[in-house]
């Protein structure tokens, strides 16, 4: 079958390749589920592999098959699947076990494990080709009405598990209601976080560095939500005016936004931190006064990456949520398709390109 690929450590080296159409017999226990890929979205990550930043093969290969964004339809499944069939449209989630007791009971999301196995990203092969197989622990079934949008489901996931773990944390306040939230970033991440946010019932202000006109500041606005460029407006004084927040996050890829938030966080407020950010950058920050603020304040921060499986399961209801509260509006972030695996190259470069690209991905099939 047709696959796009990289050579890990190897810069710009994405390439289409044949590679073996994989088969149910390799998933134990008869637990297995082919998919037919339809459609796989691309972000930061794809392009850092492909620049050689991050990412490693499989063990035994010296190419990775990218892709970690899946939506697709089962075309075959095991003798022990009971809970998928043939013509179900499926999300594959990315990361699978490692050994650390959270692997064991199906967090591998949090995984205190040294290296972490994720499809399409690090020592698994990902979804860009015309099929993949996985054992059905590990797929999420999407209703139907969903399938136009279903790309967006694993970026959801991200943003899900982030929002999630802000809200699991915070019962240890017995009545937290948060009332405002901050969302920092603009970019799909940003644009699906505020929407969840929204759904929960909170005033959302987002963040981004762009001036009006902007598309997704006018996005944002359609479902409720306030767009603060920071040209305009700091954090400070933005939250000033529409906060405290009660909860912001973080997820620019600019860390020095981390120590902002911390000071502007509300009182008994958390700090949820998204962002892979991969370089050294260095800056001040004014330690005593974000310490006390902190301490004071009872104020928390969390990193979160990944998402388990109940994350991906609370996205399919929200994006469920989403078309029945902002019809149509989910499918406005599907800005640059492109079809055909063998276009890999303009599916890449509306990444670094990046104007007006919320989501682009391929349509591996129709
Ligand atoms: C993916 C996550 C992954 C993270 C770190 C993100 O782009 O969406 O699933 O855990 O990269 O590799
Ligand atoms: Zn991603």
């Amino acid at each position: 079958m047709k696959a796009v690929a990289v050579i890990p450590g190897k810069p710009d080296s994405i390439h289409l390749r044949d590679a073996p159409k994989p088969s149910l017999d390799q998933i134990p226990g008869g637990r297995g589920v082919l998919v037919r890929v339809l459609r796989v979205g691309v972000d930061g990550t794809d392009r850092e592999i492909n620049a050689a930043e991050y990412g490693a093969p499989p063990d035994g290969h010296d190419y990775l098959i990218l892709g970690h964004e899946s939506f697709g339809r089962v075309e075959a499944v095991g003798p022990s699947v009971t809970e998928l069939a043939a013509g179900d449209y499926v999300v594959a989630s990315v990361r699978r076990p490692g050994s650390s007791l959270y692997d064991a009971i199906g967090l591998q999301d949090m995984t205190t494990d040294d290296s972490y196995f994720e499809r399409g990203i690090n020592l698994l092969h990902g979804f860009l080709a015309e099929y993949y197989v996985d054992s059905a622990d590990f797929l999420v079934r999407l209703p139907s009405r969903l399938g136009p949008v279903g790309v967006l489901m694993e970026p959801t996931s991200v943003a899900e598990k982030a929002i999630g773990q802000a809200y699991e944390i915070q019962r240890r306040l017995r009545v937290w209601r948060p009332r405002k939230a901050a969302v920092l970033g603009t970019g799909t991440l940003g644009l699906l976080s505020s929407m969840i946010l929204k759904l929960r019932g909170l005033d959302v202000t987002a963040f981004g560095l762009q001036e009006r006109p902007y598309r997704n500041a006018d996005l944002l606005e359609e479902i409720g939500v306030r767009y603060v460029s920071t040209k305009r407006r700091s954090l400070r004084d933005a939250s000033a005016e529409f906060g405290p927040f009660d909860l912001i996050l973080e997820g620019t890829g600019y860390s020095p936004l981390v120590f902002e938030a911390m000071e502007v966080l509300a009182k008994n407020g958390v700090l949820t931190m998204v962002s892979v950010t991969g370089g050294d950058r260095k800056i001040e920050v004014p330690a005593d006064r974000i310490n006390q603020g902190f301490v004071l304040g009872n104020k928390v921060a969390v990193g979160s990456v990944n998402a388990s499986r109940e994350d991906f399961e609370e996205g399919v209801r929200d994006l469920s949520q989403a078309e029945l509260s902002y019809p149509g509006w989910l499918e406005k972030l599907l800005t640059h398709p492109v079809k055909g695996l063998e276009n890999f190259r303009e599916l890449l470069g509306h990444l670094t390109s990046g104007n007006g690209v919320i989501k682009a991905y391929c349509e591996v099939a129709e």
